[in-house]
């Protein structure tokens, strides 16, 4: 027996990304970009205004306030989309749309509301002069030439997955197609006497062909092409036939034929056409897999086709699409991401494991006070498909465990969550910001504390000024480093650590691959000017002002309530901020 892993590898192994195709940037959606794209030309492509309002030159407003404001000459007009006709002297304005391009002369727009046009307008005061009610700072509302995308900017790297927003910027960019890397086609065959089409009545003794189906609706659901052949024979002579008319596609997946009955045949027939090994894998359901390369000749060259023969129960068959035929359209497509996502639940029945191999056990994920619960769907016969329907997750159990007890914590790899782009867990990163002697480092404490009595795996991250206590001179790990070492690892039964020398302070999107996957949150202490959601602690007696600034942040938790608009939370009340993180910031699933 082979582990699930071991199997995946050598599929992997066979199947590589496939050539680029150029087409039509709408057709593109999800498909991987196969050339890196710089922009032809500076977007915005002239400097112009953020606001409807008055195109002027900043100094003459100086000193304007309500009660003192500067007149101007109105001299035009611009709306998005065309040129100005005239340019802005001093002591005049241009009233200005959003989009339009600024005028010659002017430096600054001041919105609508920061003058006296309404006013004017109630009073029927005439619109040739406008009274300026603030100073502008030179570029106040003006967005720059290039400020978006400068011309010969590498805009979209090689690699990168195509999702609205980057068909969005191909098209911003003027491109009207992109060079992608090309949909596999995947040829898939349903093998077996028993086996009817659909759309034909049942005689006694048969079934309806479902496999076909399913299976080629989830090549389509992760990007390939189904190629259908139908249903072959368990004869040799039908099984040959069928097998060669899929020998054009990128991949050729049969379902049925590799279980002890039809074994045989099956297995002449592939090993007459080319390389095929039978493997037994050490999972659950599904063992019986068949991988191999179909030779076809072209002419003089011999071209080989990787094969997946899955196995015939409707739901082995998806599960071991799942776990090896997914990943090898994804690799064909030019993805990086294999996995499929997986979170940690609390599983609500108990599965026994009785002989040693990965259980993939069909569950239903639902999510309740923070926390997701497996319930398993049923009878888990691996015939019964509607185990399967019921499900949006297959819960993983180890094949070295006896099984697992209701309340046990297991993984659960998610069938329905967000498609291609849910594969990498986006890790929830909190910042915990704070002057020094707000309170910070305890609220970290207390709520690592919280989250663990939740049951969130949590890691910690904190930011030091100074040196490390770890990295302590005589220490053998700091004595490697001295001789050179960029890095050092150091790992005891225990405990790991890793010690590595950085040029520059890095962030926290630097440092967290570090971590590896397998946290449900991090909290970081410090990290002021990070991206990730800042929550500050506030105290009175440090003074009312704030170390950032409130669009900063998604709460403060504070002792004496500020007059901002931002969530506030009772300082030392830890379920309260553990609630308010958990609520918006630790994903949902239905
Ligand atoms: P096999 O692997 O060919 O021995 O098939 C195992 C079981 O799966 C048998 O009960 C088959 O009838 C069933 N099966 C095989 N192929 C299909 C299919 N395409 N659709 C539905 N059931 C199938
Ligand atoms: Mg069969």
């Amino acid at each position: 027996m082979i582990s699930v892993e071991e199997a995946l590898e050598k599929v992997l192994s066979h199947v590589k990304v496939l050539g680029p195709e150029e087409k039509p940037i709408l057709d593109c959606l999800e498909q991987v970009l196969a050339e890196d794209v710089y922009s032809p030309i500076d977007i915005p492509p002239l400097d112009n205004s953020a606001m409807d309002g008055y195109a002027l030159r900043a100094e003459d407003t100086r000193g304007a306030s309500k009660s003192s404001p500067r007149y101007l000459v109105v001299v035009g007009e611009i709306a998005a989309g065309s040129m100005p006709a005239k340019e802005v002297r001093p002591g005049t304005a241009i009233r200005i749309m959003t989009g339009a391009p600024l005028p010659e002369g002017a430096d600054a727009v001041v919105r609508f509301e920061d003058t006296d046009e309404v006013s004017r307008k109630l009073s029927g005061g005439d619109l040739s002069h406008i009274g300026i009610l603030c100073q502008a700072k030179k570029g106040l509302d003006v967005r720059c030439r290039g400020e978006d995308i400068a011309k010969g900017d590498l805009i979209l790297k090689k690699g990168k997955v195509l999702r609205p927003q980057e068909i969005g910027v191909l098209a911003s960019l003027g491109q009207s197609t992109a060079v992608v890397v090309r949909r596999p086609i995947v040829a898939i065959l349903a093998t077996g006497d028993e086996l009817t089409g659909v759309d034909q009545p049942l005689a006694s003794g048969k079934i309806h062909d479902s496999n076909t189906y399913t299976i080629a609706a989830e090549v389509s659901r992760y990007g390939g092409i189904p190629k259908i052949l139908g249903i072959g024979r368990d004869s040799v002579q039908s099984l040959t036939e069928k097998i060669k008319e899929g020998l054009d596609a990128d991949m050729l997946i049969t379902s049925g034929g590799v279980s002890k009955g039809d074994y045989d045949i099956v297995k002449d027939v592939l090993a007459a056409h080319g390389e095929v090994g039978f493997w037994t894998v050490c999972m659950k359901p599904g063992k019986p897999l068949a991988f191999g390369l179909m030779k076809k000749t072209e002419g003089r060259s011999e071209k080989k086709v990787p094969h997946l023969g899955l196995p015939g129960n409707p739901v082995s068959s998806m599960v071991t699409f799942e776990q090896f035929a997914r990943p090898a359209i994804l690799k064909m497509m030019g993805k990086e991401m294999l996995a499929k996502p997986a979170i940690r639940a609390i599983i609500e029945d108990d599965v026994v494991n009785t002989d040693g191999r990965r259980i993939f056990a069909r569950v239903n994920v639902t999510r309740r006070g923070g926390q997701y619960y497996a319930s398993v769907t049923g009878p888990q016969g691996s015939g019964i498909l509607t185990s399967m329907a019921k499900a949006n997750g297959l819960a993983v159990i180890s094949e070295n465990s006896k099984g697992v007890k209701a309340g046990d914590m297991v993984e659960v790899q998610m069938l329905d969550w967000g498609g291609e782009q849910g594969e990498a867990k986006t890790l929830p990163i909190i910042s915990i910001v704070g002057k020094s002697q707000s309170g910070k480092t305890v609220l970290m404490e207390k709520l690592i504390v919280e989250f663990k009595i939740r049951r969130y795996k949590v890691a910690a991250l904190k930011h030091s000024r100074g040196g490390m206590e770890i990295d302590r001179p005589g220490k053998d790990s700091w004595r490697f480093a001295q001789a050179g070492s960029e890095a050092v690892l150091i790992s005891s039964p225990d405990k790991l650590a890793f010690i590595k020398s950085v040029d520059h302070d890095l962030d926290i999107e630097e440092i967290l691959p570090t971590f590896g996957s397998e946290f449900d949150l991090v909290l970081a202490e410090g990290f002021r000017k990070s991206k990730n959601p800042k929550i500050e602690v506030h105290r009175k007696e440090l003074g009312d002002d704030l170390l950032c600034s409130p669009e900063e942040l998604s709460a403060i938790v504070t002792d004496g309530p500020l007059d901002i608009d931002v969530a506030q939370l009772p300082w030392g009340d830890t379920v309260a901020v553990a609630d308010f993180i958990e609520k918006n910031f630790l994903r949902t699933v239905n």
